[in-house]
């Protein structure tokens, strides 16, 4: 077989590694053909209960390989992570990568919180408030976020927390497998500038798009994961914990298990 790309693909080919290296990406590994990232078909009524109800099926794509694999070059020389995260977000600038730059977006939400967490939380995309506002989890859910840190006996301040895309998808709809890989490459550089102990993938779009599995959420919950070296925990999203306060008694078993691995006193009686 002819090993020459035709003229059209190779420059398709050099402006996606541009496009990486503008991004901080320079080195590219092969995905095993045989591992197939999976479109999962319909959601489990599970999964599809941690999306808004008005939402269609979409199901979050799995951070691609090369993405996973990419080595931060430019701030992994910052030992510092707020000179780290610095770069990150004047990288990004007023971003236009993806098509949710023209689709009502205010503004980029990029992370908040102690750049030298040890626990980062990481939710799906920002919604109506957050792209008001330009922080994540500042609405109802990220009220009730904060209340789970509370309870953690943590601050909001203590902790990181992000979402796997920057931008409000229009109408809350659940971010498109584009939008998840265009986006992931600066969680990927916030996390590695963090580096915090632990992450909690907060519902099942971030659980999937993180560790590129495809699975219902009794699947992802009471168990640790690697990701890049990191422990990641997954528990339910406080949107979906707001539609079922039922699930909050299973949240808390979530955040207790993240606390005994970060070494921190249970309270003998807590709550989310
Ligand atoms: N839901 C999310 O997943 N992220 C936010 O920032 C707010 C709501």
């Amino acid at each position: 077989m002819s090993r020459t790309l035709d003229s059209q693909v190779a420059s398709a080919l050099a402006e996606r590694v541009r496009f990486y290296r503008e991004l901080g990406i320079y080195d590219f590994y092969r995905r095993p053909t045989s591992d197939t990232l999976e479109v999962a078909p319909e959601p489990q009524p599970e999964q599809r209960e941690e999306m808004p109800r008005t939402r269609t099926v979409a199901v979050a794509a799995p951070i691609a390989q090369e993405n996973m694999s990419a080595i931060p070059k430019p701030e992994a020389a910052a030992a510092d992570p707020v000179k780290a995260l610095k770069m990150i977000r004047e990288d990004i600038g007023d971003c236009t990568r993806c098509p949710l730059h023209k689709q009502g977006r205010k503004q980029i939400v990029f992370g908040v919180g102690n750049s030298r967490a040890d626990l980062m939380f990481i939710g799906e995309a920002p919604g109506a408030d957050e792209d008001q506002q330009g922080e994540p989890f500042v609405g109802r859910a990220g009220q009730l976020l904060n209340n789970m840190i509370k309870a953690m006996g943590l601050r909001r301040e203590d902790v990181y927390i992000a979402n796997i895309i920057k931008c409000r998808p229009p109408g809350n709809r659940t971010p498109e497998r584009d939008e998840c890989e265009t986006c992931s490459p600066f969680l990927m550089r916030q996390i590695a500038a963090i580096r915090p102990k632990a992450i909690v993938a907060l519902g099942a779009v971030a659980a999937k798009t993180l560790l590129a599995i495809n699975a219902p959420m009794s699947e992802f919950r009471g168990r640790w994961f690697d990701f890049r070296g990191t422990k990641l925990a997954v528990t339910y999203h406080p949107a979906f914990l707001l539609r079922d306060p039922r699930q909050k008694k299973e949240t808390w078993k979530d955040l207790q298990m993240v606390m005994k691995e970060l070494g921190m006193a249970i309270p003998a009686k807590g709550a989310v």
